[in-house]
């Protein structure tokens, strides 16, 4: 998708700190961190949102969950406890329509959010 920010920073056409990329998936850290780690982890391939993602049957969701593990491990977190999110749809605080797994952790991290 020509006008889609990740699909330009998959293209390496906008920059971006990738961290852990395997052939389907990249994951990169977030422009604006919500904690001391925030990586973005996404399939190289455009799908809008989580649902989309679920429905492309091809193994790219499991792709994107085993990323945000590997990430989460590099990233030394693992062990402490991490969160994966996937805000889907505007009512959710989606704001850039092409999926993508937020990964959170290197603080205590409450629930609900916060
Ligand atoms: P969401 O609101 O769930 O769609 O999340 C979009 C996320 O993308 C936000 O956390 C932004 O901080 C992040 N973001 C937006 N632009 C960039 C960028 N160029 N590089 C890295 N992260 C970005
Ligand atoms: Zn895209």
């Amino acid at each position: 998708m020509t006008d889609c920010l990740f699909c330009k920073i998959v293209v390496k056409e906008i920059p971006a700190e990738i961290v852990y990329e395997t052939d389907r998936t990249l994951a990169f850290r977030d422009i604006n961190p919500q904690a001391p780690m925030h990586v973005l982890v996404i399939p190289k391939a455009h799908h809008a949102d989580a649902a989309a993602l679920a429905q492309a049957d091809d193994g790219l969701a499991d792709d994107v969950l085993k990323s945000a593990h590997a990430v989460a491990t590099q990233e030394g977190v693992a062990e402490g406890g991490y969160r994966v999110v996937f805000n889907t749809g505007p009512g959710a605080g989606q704001t850039v329509f092409h999926v993508h797994a937020h990964v959170l952790g290197g603080r205590a991290l409450s629930w609900p959010p916060g």
